[in-house]
Order: C-alpha cells, then sequence, then structure tokens
C-alpha cells in the first residue's frame, strides 16, 4: 500500500468545484502524498489549480467515454488506478456525483465508506496510523468518529466543511496520464448535457459572510429585510436560514444551514433569534467568528459563539440596516 491520499476531482463549466479545492487542502493534513484524480475525454493542461490547492500529484485518467459523467464509466476507471496504486486513504465531495460514485468504488474494494463527515484526522491505532472520519449520528444529536478496516479507507466530505489552505501550496507539481482503456458497456447513452438552470444558485456554501435568521426573527418581512442587508456587503455575502424557519415558510429551503441543509465555513456568521440546535451548528461551526443575537440570555447559540448580543433580532437588524443606509 503507497502512502498516498486520492482526491477526485469534480469540474464542472466554472472550472474545478471548491469542494474537490478544499479536499485537496484537508488532505494535506492527514499524513501523505496528495493526488488529485481527474477524469477527462482528452488530456488536461490546466492543472495548476490543484497543486496551489494542495496537490502534490495529478492524474490524469483520460479516456473517450469519460467525457460526460456514467456512474459506471468513472467507476470502472478510478477502480483501476486504485487496483494499480493501492492509495491509503481516498476522498470524495459530497455532491450529487460524489454520493454515487463513492459507494459505488468502496462496494467493489469491499472497503468502508463513511459519509458526510464534517472532520478528518490521522489518529494511532495500535502503531498504525488511521483515517478518523467524524459525522453527526442518532439524528445529530452526537458526532460519531469511524475507522475503516480496510483499505483504501474513503469519506466524502461536503462542500464548506474544510477550509482551502490560506498560502498557495506550489505552483506546479507530478503529473501522470493514465489510460484505464474501459471496458464496461453502459446502457445509458448521454446525448446531450442540458444543466438546471432552475435552481437558485446562490453562494452560501462559499461565501465569506452569512446573515442567517431563525424562527426568532418572526417574519417574512424580516427575511426580506435579511437580503436586503446582506446586498450592502457584496456578492460575498448570503442569506441562510434554520431548518424551522424554513419549515414555517420564512425562507426557502436551498438556504437552510446545518446537518440536512447547506455546510458553510464563513469568516463570519450571525445568527438572528436562532436558538442553536446542535444540527443547526454541524452546519456552521467552521466559521471562523460567529455574532449571536437572541433575546433569551440561556440561548444554547451562546455557547457557540465569539460575540453575542442579548436583544430583539429585528430591532438589531433595523438598526443595522439603518447604519448601512447612511454610508
Ligand atoms: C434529524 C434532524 C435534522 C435537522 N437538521 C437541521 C438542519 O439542517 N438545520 C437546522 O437549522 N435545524 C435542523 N434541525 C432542527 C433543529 O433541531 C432545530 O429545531 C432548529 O435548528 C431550530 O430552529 P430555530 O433556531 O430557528 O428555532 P427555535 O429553536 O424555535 O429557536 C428560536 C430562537 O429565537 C429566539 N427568539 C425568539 N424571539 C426572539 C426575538 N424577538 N429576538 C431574538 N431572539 C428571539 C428564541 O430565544 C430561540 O432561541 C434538525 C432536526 C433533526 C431532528
Amino acid at each position: 500500500m503507497a502512502d498516498e491520499i486520492f482526491v477526485y476531482i469534480e469540474k464542472d463549466k466554472n472550472g474545478y468545484k471548491n469542494v474537490s479545492l478544499e479536499l485537496l487542502s484537508g488532505a494535506r493534513n492527514l499524513k501523505g502524498k496528495v493526488s488529485a484524480i481527474l477524469c477527462s475525454d482528452y488530456e488536461i493542461d490546466n492543472l495548476k489549480p490543484l497543486y496551489l490547492s494542495g496537490a502534490d500529484k495529478v492524474y490524469n485518467i483520460v479516456d473517450k467515454k469519460l467525457g460526460i459523467y456514467n456512474n459506471k464509466y468513472f467507476a470502472e476507471a478510478i477502480l483501476k488506478l486504485i487496483k494499480e496504486r493501492e492509495p491509503k486513504i481516498m476522498l470524495v465531495g459530497s455532491t450529487k456525483t460524489g454520493r454515487e460514485l463513492a459507494p459505488k468504488i468502496s462496494s467493489k474494494l469491499n472497503t468502508g465508506l463513511t459519509a458526510d463527515c464534517t472532520k478528518l484526522e490521522i489518529t494511532d491505532v495500535k502503531g498504525e496510523e488511521k483515517l478518523a472520519s467524524t459525522r453527526p449520528t442518532f439524528g445529530g444529536s452526537l458526532m460519531a468518529t469511524i475507522l475503516c478496516k480496510n483499505y483504501p479507507q474513503m469519506a466524502t466530505v461536503r462542500g464548506g466543511v474544510i477550509k482551502k489552505m490560506n498560502e498557495p501550496y506550489k505552483e506546479d507539481g507530478e503529473r501522470e496520464v493514465f489510460y484505464p482503456n474501459i471496458e464496461t458497456k453502459s446502457k445509458i447513452r448521454v446525448l446531450e448535457f442540458i444543466e438546471d438552470t432552475s435552481k437558485n444558485k446562490d453562494n452560501l456554501s462559499h461565501a465569506k459572510m452569512i446573515l442567517c435568521g431563525g424562527v426568532g426573527l418572526k417574519t417574512q418581512e424580516n427575511f426580506k429585510k435579511l437580503e436586503e442587508l446582506a446586498k450592502y456587503f457584496g456578492p460575498d455575502c448570503a442569506v441562510g436560514g434554520t431548518r424551522k424557519a424554513v419549515e414555517k415558510g420564512l425562507i426557502s429551503k436551498d438556504k437552510q444551514l446545518g446537518q440536512t441543509g447547506k455546510t458553510t465555513a464563513p469568516k463570519l456568521y450571525i445568527a438572528f433569534g436562532v436558538s442553536g440546535a446542535i444540527q443547526h451548528i454541524v452546519g456552521i461551526e467552521n466559521s471562523d467568528y460567529i455574532i449571536a443575537i437572541n433575546n433569551d440570555p440561556n440561548a444554547q447559540i451562546f455557547e457557540n459563539c465569539n460575540y453575542k448580543i442579548v436583544g430583539d433580532a429585528e430591532a438589531v437588524l433595523n438598526s443595522l440596516l439603518n447604519e448601512m443606509k447612511k454610508i
């Protein structure tokens, strides 16, 4: 087995996905050579963002069947590389593709896969360095750290959980083109790729600042004010909400933060009338700074914040808005 960590890289028309670049940075803390796994139907030249984000090496798996995602072709190609190189760890983003591809690979290799991890670290188990993958369990009321007996040890991680490196890692690195000669036949033939543009493309998972509303913000009108306030802070500021706020129709489901919503790690997260339930906290706990406004001095969120304001969320929101209007 090689002391190598594979990170599956996803890309779309805008370039490499943030979650893949975050995983490269996170893999650097796991003691091993970090190798990006990139599938495509032609040799890709622009690998610099992968080295800058933490890759020592890029395996570009090239086959004419790897142009558009098809789980059978992608799984076979990656399996062939894994069997040849025997990495100790493989990490995949918890995207729609990753959630389908990772279990397909792990089941073929008869190895374990920990899904939707919130933390990855290396731990010593009887003299052996193992991947310790932490994720919420029992409905989010407990965090479980899971070890994997077999190799490669596999995990999926959601976007926004791991922070990208502050400093670029390096400009260039090793590169190997791998030809898997895919033999599998798929009954699926992709005729055309039509992007789903109907969904709200907000930047919640990767925003630098988040204004989050909970039930304590009470009305849809106040959530609109939250949007208005966010505009003053520019495109890197996004609005999110708690699950209860979503259930009450105060904000749309795609803006829910937390265990069953999105995970995020902004520089600043401000909670307006949020109680701070564990299922919410797991989605925002990696924020650099947390400010919470709640009228209950004993609110749970105050145990997880850097600054607290005991007061009415609507009043604080109105004051902030008025101040920003003056600028
Ligand atoms: C399996 C499972 C998954 C879940 N997943 C998620 C998830 O992904 N994300 C998520 O958010 N939740 C999730 N939940 C729900 C979670 O447990 C909480 O119920 C939810 O986060 C609470 O939302 P809230 O803080 O808006 O509402 P509440 O718990 O009702 O809290 C409202 C808060 O507002 C304060 N408040 C009231 N009035 C004011 C005022 N005028 N000014 C200031 N403060 C005020 C109150 O003191 C209170 O602290 C999940 C639950 C389960 C069981």
